[in-house]
């Protein structure tokens, strides 16, 4: 079951023994769900502000998984206040000790792990498996960032030339960094972004997405209780509108990180440059329009088990997930109908049972967004294959896992984030034209490629200009600390997360 984060500093639960008791804790959660009932959390406590929204549970409406209070500019502007006088104290203090924050963080996951499991379903409709990997890899970016500011921010880096000339310089934070994290990693994006920032010694006021803000306030409070003072986190659940735009346009905020879609990243990049002050780091993490190709060297059943498994774990809700499979016509009509079988296969279902594969959509805008999409495929392309829906699927947002084949990646022209597949067909001379076609999207994100010939493997490799690429195995669930993660162009700035480089670009190297 737990088999495909192997490399994971986290703990894995996969033996037999220890899983009963664990999915009995998970339940008592669920089971007590209107229990998480958070409001802005500034200064280490949380602040009533009466903006009260039920949060809803995507597989069942009629299920609110808690109560969130949201803030407004006020609130925004209390908490950079407090960051503000927070960052000289807090980014003295030695790395090390910042660091020693975030191995507790870790610890604490660990040992809440049943309650943040029961939030990933409640609240994001995760299943069991994508659930588990959550907090998986909310602990990895801990561990992984605490031991790289123990390597590069706890001491100076020193310089000397051979005249004798020397000079010190010391890796620091820059000041109030505002972190802005999507609703399909509610956890792990969300501490990841987070801790990056405090770690190098930056205080942070973040906003979590609206639609998991609870498990974002158990982090903070988690991250409070692991040694991370009040006045240096703060968080301010709401939307674009109310917290949002509020945030971005202060001028103290020093840095940005945001992961999202590309046109809120280039909003939010307009309005941190019209605030008139001097320019910032943003890191962003957006959209893709990611591939996978397939040669006739290839093993049909290995390419149809990674190309279900990156077009439909997580209802597709992952921005490095396939959305366009290239078939190379001789292998077409082996791998397309293999597809269709595994598509009947997949059950779509509540995220809580083992029995699930693919869960809900995150919410009705979404859903519709995705309804229309195949609305106007239905007319464009062929059907290969739908899963079918549960009975119950109207009581929230489902929308079943789709293939068409379509005649050119052309026709597709934005992301569609979502449990939809599209299979191109290709002859073995175009090779060459479709990874350009694909660069010139613009995105590059995550690629895909199966083939047993070692020549064609290269040439893809060197030719295509995407962010993560994926050999002969699926193209989602990147390991931190062992496939850092991040994209180009419309995919993002960079440096990736969870690799060697992230720390850096959230501090200044200031001579001593
Ligand atoms: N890192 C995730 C993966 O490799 C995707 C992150 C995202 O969807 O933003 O699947």
């Amino acid at each position: 079951l737990f088999d495909d984060r192997k490399n994971s500093f986290g703990p894995n639960i996969e033996i037999a023994s220890e899983w009963t008791p664990f999915q009995a804790k998970v339940n008592a959660f669920m089971g007590q769900a209107t229990q998480w009932h958070f409001s802005p959390i500034v200064g280490g406590k949380q602040i009533a502000t009466g903006h009260t929204h039920a949060v809803l549970s995507p597989y069942d409406h009629s299920e609110a998984a808690g109560q969130i209070e949201w803030g407004d500019a006020s609130t925004v502007t209390r908490a950079i206040d407090l960051a503000e006088s927070a960052f000289p104290a807090w980014s003295a203090r030695p790395a090390g000790e910042r660091a020693d924050c975030l191995d507790t963080m870790a610890d604490l996951m660990e040992t809440h792990y049943a309650e943040l499991v029961a939030l990933c379903h409640r609240e994001a409709g995760k299943t069991i498996q994508d659930s588990i990997d959550e907090v998986r890899e909310a602990v990895d970016f801990c561990r992984y960032y605490a031991q790289q500011a123990r390597s590069h921010f706890a001491t100076p880096t020193r310089y000397t030339d051979f005249l004798g000339q020397q000079k010190q310089a010391q890796l620091k934070g820059r000041g109030v960094f505002a972190c802005i994290s999507p609703w399909n990693f509610p956890l792990a994006i969300f501490t990841g972004q987070i801790v990056a920032a405090l770690v190098v010694g930056n205080t942070v006021v973040a906003k979590p997405a609206e639609q998991t803000s609870l498990i974002a306030c158990r982090a903070i409070e988690l991250l409070h209780q692991a040694g991370v003072p009040g006045d240096v986190l703060h968080l301010i659940p709401g939307d674009g509108a109310s917290v949002g735009a509020p945030l971005t346009q202060d001028k103290r905020i020093a840095g940005l990180a945001f992961t999202g879609s590309t046109g809120t990243a280039q909003l939010i990049n307009r309005t941190l440059t019209n605030r008139g002050v001097a320019p910032v780091p943003m890191i962003a993490e957006t959209g893709g329009q990611n591939a996978m190709l397939v040669d006739s060297t290839s093993l049909p059943e290995q390419v149809v088990r990674d190309a279900v498994r990156s077009a439909f774990a997580s209802a597709g809700q992952r921005c490095s997930a396939l959305r366009v499979l290239f078939v190379q016509t001789d292998i077409a009509e082996r791998v397309i109908p293999m597809i269709k079988g595994a598509m009947q296969e997949q059950s779509v279902g509540l995220p809580y049972l083992h029995s699930t594969d693919v869960g809900p959509v995150i919410d009705k805008k979404a859903q519709t967004m995705l309804l229309e999409h195949i609305e106007r495929m239905n007319k464009e392309a062929k059907l290969i294959a739908q899963s079918e829906l549960p009975s119950f699927a109207n009581k929230g947002t489902y929308v079943a896992p789709t293939a068409f084949e379509i005649d050119s990646i052309d026709q597709l022209t934005e992301e569609k984030f979502g449990p939809i597949l599209h299979v191109v067909r290709y002859k073995a001379r175009d090779l060459d034209k479709i990874i350009d076609t694909i660069n010139h999207s613009g995105f590059g994100l995550t690629l895909g490629v199966h083939s047993r010939n070692e020549t064609t493997c290269a040439r893809i490799v060197s030719r295509a200009r995407v962010g993560n690429m994926y050999v002969n195995r699926d193209q989602v669930g990147a390991v931190v600390g062992v496939q850092p993660f991040g994209g180009q162009g419309l995919s993002g700035t960079g440096p990736k997360a969870g690799g060697p480089h992230y720390l850096q670009r959230f501090a200044i190297e200031q001579d001593l």
